[in-house]
């Protein structure tokens, strides 16, 4: 299905992609993906002055990242009366303050690197229009207050239909993530970073403490890789699949 973020063919315009991986080098980090996780990675680490090189099997953000609903937000349905009874206190706040932590972190490169990228607060709401439900967000609202979490049980939203109750998070966010991505593209590009599109990484194998990564038949030697593919493409053990 086409997406609305990846209609405008002109925001990856004058970005100096490299096309299809077609010699053998080193690099310090090898990124493979280049979705909102791999980038991301990719911005911060060429930040702090490592030469990275990102590898995407198809265009940038042209998979999940690229199909989003484009909201930067901790509230994820009804979650942390379930995060709280199933792991406990501690956890369910660590995961709401790494929620949190990431919207700043957001407006902390926007603001930074000044991005355009439609980037507005908004509040968040979940609700419910049924009677039935009204318990499951009283009980939500219960588990967030404990988390000391600054939320409101409300009954209004500013939608044009009549709800039984909702919980507002304030001050979450939303934005064009391709547009967001598109720069952070140029950024690492700046910082001397290698993007490649059209290059698919089929193996990673590890040969005297550096990690060789092979793609488009050649070989890319680096001391790190970062897997940043949403699906694991390799097997190894421990992870989803033998
Ligand atoms: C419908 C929908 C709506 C969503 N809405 C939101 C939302 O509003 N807010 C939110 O925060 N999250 C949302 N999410 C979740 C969020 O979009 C994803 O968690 C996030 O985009 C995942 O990013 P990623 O970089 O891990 O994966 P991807 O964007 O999939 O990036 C992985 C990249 O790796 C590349 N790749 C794969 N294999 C290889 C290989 N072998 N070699 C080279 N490259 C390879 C792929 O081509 C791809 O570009 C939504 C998800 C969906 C499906």
């Amino acid at each position: 299905m086409d997406s609305l973020w990846l209609y405008d063919n002109k925001t990856f315009q004058n970005i100096d992609f490299k096309d299809n991986l077609d010699e053998d080098f080193s690099t310090d980090i090898c990124i493979i993906g280049a979705g909102i996780f791999g980038l991301t990675c990719a911005y911060y680490l060429s930040n702090l002055g490592y030469k990275v090189t990102v590898l995407e099997k198809s265009d940038i953000a042209s998979k999940v990242t690229g199909h989003t609903t484009g909201k930067i937000t901790s509230q994820h349905g009804l979650f942390y009366e379930y995060l709280t009874n199933s792991y406990g206190q501690k956890f369910a706040k660590d995961y709401l303050d790494a929620n949190e932590d990431a919207i700043q972190n957001i407006k902390n490169i926007i603001d930074k690197e000044n991005i355009n990228c439609d980037f507005k607060y908004q509040n968040s709401y979940v609700y419910t229009t049924k009677n039935s439900e009204l318990n499951s967000i009283k009980k939500e609202y219960n588990a967030l207050s404990s988390l000391c979490y600054n939320c409101e049980l409300v009954t209004k939203t500013g939608l044009p239909f009549d709800i039984v109750a909702a919980i507002c998070f304030k001050n979450q966010a939303e934005f064009h993530p391709v547009k967001y991505l598109s720069n952070l593209c140029r950024c690492i590009i700046k910082r001397k970073g290698e993007i490649y599109t059209n290059t698919t990484a089929v193996d990673v194998k590890m040969e005297d403490s550096n990690y060789t990564t092979y793609a488009n038949m050649h070989k890319i030697k680096s001391k790190f890789v970062i897997i940043a593919t949403h699906y694991p493409f390799i097997n190894f053990p421990r992870i989803l699949f033998y």
